[in-house]
C-alpha cells in the first residue's frame, strides 16, 4: 500500500510517517499542496491520501478538489487532517469527496481506526 503525507509541518509528517510505516505503507510526503498535485503524476497513485487542512501555496481544502477532478485518483482514499478551528469545514469536505478526517491532537491508535474505516 502506498500513502501521500501532505503537510507543511515536518514534524507533523514524521509522526504520520510513522504511524503509516507500522502499518506497511510505502510513504512518500509533500509539504503543501502545490508540491503534492506536482508529485502525484510521477508516482502510482496512493491507496491513501492524508491532506492537511491549513498549508501555504494550496491549502488540504483545494488540494482535496483537484484530486477529487481527476479520475486516476478515484480509487484513493482521502483522509483530510484538521484542528478544532477548521472543523467547521469538515462537512464541505466530505461533500467535497473526502473519505474521513481526523482531528488534531491525535493518538496513533485514532488514525488506525481511521484506516479501517476507510477500508485500508
Ligand atoms: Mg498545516
Amino acid at each position: 500500500m502506498r500513502a501521500l503525507v501532505v503537510d507543511d509541518s515536518s514534524a507533523m509528517r514524521a509522526v504520520l510517517r510513522m504511524i503509516l510505516r507500522r502499518q506497511e505503507f510505502e510513504v512518500m510526503e509533500a509539504k503543501n499542496g502545490l508540491e503534492a498535485l506536482e508529485m502525484l503524476p510521477g508516482i502510482q497513485p496512493p491507496d491513501l491520501i492524508l491532506i492537511d487542512w491549513n498549508m501555504p501555496a494550496m491549502n488540504g481544502f483545494d488540494l482535496l478538489q483537484r484530486v477529487r477532478q481527476d479520475e486516476r485518483y478515484l480509487p484513493s482514499k482521502v483522509i483530510m487532517v484538521t484542528t478544532e478551528s477548521s472543523a467547521a469545514g469538515m462537512s464541505s469536505a466530505l461533500a467535497a469527496g473526502a473519505d474521513e478526517y481526523i482531528m488534531k491532537p491525535f493518538t496513533p491508535d485514532m488514525v488506525v481506526d481511521k484506516l479501517h474505516m476507510v477500508g485500508l
